[in-house]
């Protein structure tokens, strides 16, 4: 028997729920499918001591408080769960687990779900199945290495590596936190640091969720249609502090550029890790400068942080960078991939994917009507894939619907 419906989600992450909430504000009739359950990638998709980015006065949506938590510290993966299973549970979401969508096609005036629990007929259907679906692993180190290969998707704790040395490739939010558990767990660390930016975590008495979104920045629109996700290293470990390179390195965390090639045992790097700390640092200041501005513009009295401004000194393996490794020699056994994500809509079989498998949208709303989708990055603007984000382009979403 096939079921109809009006509206049918697919995916009940974040996006997934935040839809439900505006769908039933404009009486929609609809369903939420989800092919495990509510919030799996909080659950399964993350490190042990993985906290949220911003502090939880922010990384939440407009209807719903973290009730349990101190509104400025930074929620554990397991209060985020939490949060949106009480959010769920307010809105008494219709949400179906363990029910796998297979193939969406179209119909004359509906989509045809096939699913791993019956079939569907929808007039609108919402992809809300996530931004990072697919971990990428560049194709650098053949399999055959006698190197334990993993992405930070997979990584849980420091327990789980072998003994010896570890590279951890990738150097936004997921890469560094993860480096600098491992070398407060006294693992030798390398980390492989790319093109990033590093906003400060506090600046004049304000979080930096706080001055992205006075500054504006959390509402940038896509320059381009389809700009990728920009790296950025920001941690709410340990209360929250700013993640400065050069205090890696004096740490003991040895700190290489891009990771280039393996041939015969030998990682090669590029040349440009001075660079990417450089561009890093102009990515901070720019930020304290615009920031300064705001305050002056705006006849603040915030307190002066003259010292945000001083770095300390850089290390050795900054100033003369480590351009071949031999594997054996450093004793280094395992590599953490935080290369990050791809998309994956195989089963979406609608003209609304392009060639390179990028959905094609306006703000969320696919050419092809009663298409949607939410919770990519830059799907609206920069805060389209995080949690307050999604909610707001959820609204705009559902009210095109509302709208049909
Ligand atoms: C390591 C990491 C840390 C992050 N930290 C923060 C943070 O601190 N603050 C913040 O605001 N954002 C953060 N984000 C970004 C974002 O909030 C999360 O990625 C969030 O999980 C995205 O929610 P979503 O609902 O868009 O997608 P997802 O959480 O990926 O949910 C999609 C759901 O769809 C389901 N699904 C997929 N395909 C199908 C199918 N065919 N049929 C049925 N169901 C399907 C999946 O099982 C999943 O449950 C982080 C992201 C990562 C990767």
């Amino acid at each position: 028997m096939v079921r109809n419906i009006n509206t049918l989600v697919i995916g009940a992450g974040q996006a997934g729920l935040a839809a439900s909430e505006h769908l039933f504000n404009h009486n929609i009739d609809h369903i939420i499918l989800e092919k495990d359950r509510i919030v799996e990638r909080w659950r399964t998709s993350r490190w042990d001591s993985l906290v949220a980015n911003g502090p939880a006065w922010h990384d939440r949506f407009p209807t719903l408080e973290f009730s349990e938590l101190n509104q400025d510290s930074f929620a554990s993966k397991e209060s985020v769960v939490r949060y949106f299973e009480k959010f769920a549970k307010k809105i008494n979401a219709p949400v179906y687990e363990n029910v796998n969508v297979l193939e969406v096609t179209k119909g004359n005036n509906f989509f045809l779900i096939k699913t791993s629990n019956g079939e569907y007929e929808a007039k609108n259907i919402i992809v809300a199945t996530g931004a990072f679906q697919v971990p990428v692993i560049p194709n650098i180190i053949p399999d055959h290495s006698k190197l334990d290969q993993l992405h930070s998707q997979s990584y849980k704790n420091p327990d789980q590596l072998k003994k010896g040395a570890v590279l951890v490739v990738g150097s936004g939010s997921s890469g560094s936190q993860i480096a600098e558990e491992l070398n407060r767990e006294k693992k030798e660390v390398y980390f492989s640091i790319g093109p990033h930016d590093r906003p400060p975590r506090r600046y004049r008495g304000k979080d930096n969720v706080w001055w992205l979104g006075v500054l504006g920045k959390w509402e940038a629109k896509t320059p381009n249609p389809g700009t990728q996700h920009v790296t950025i290293a920001v941690s709410g470990y340990d209360g929250g502090k700013t993640i400065d390179f050069r205090k890696f390195a004096n740490n003991g965390i040895t700190l290489l550029g891009m990771t280039k090639e393996y041939k015969n045992g030998n990682l090669y790097f590029e040349d440009d890790l001075k660079m990417n700390i450089k561009n890093g640092d102009k990515n901070y200041l720019g930020l304290l400068n615009e920031a300064d501005e705001y305050i002056k513009k705006n006849d603040l009295s915030l307190p002066e942080e003259p010292e945000a401004r001083n770095f300390v000194s850089d290390h050795s393996c900054i100033t003369s960078p480590i351009l071949k490794l031999n594997i054996e020699k450093i004793g280094i056994k395992s590599i953490i991939w935080a290369t990050g994500y791809k998309h994956d809509f195989n089963w979406l079989k609608v003209d609304v994917i392009d060639k390179g498998g990028k959905p094609i949208h306006q703000n969320g709303v696919a050419e092809t009507p009663g298409v949607y989708f939410l919770g990519l990055p830059w799907l609206s603007m920069r805060g389209s894939s995080f949690i307050w984000g999604v909610w707001k382009d959820a609204k705009y979403v559902v009210e095109h619907i509302a709208n049909r």
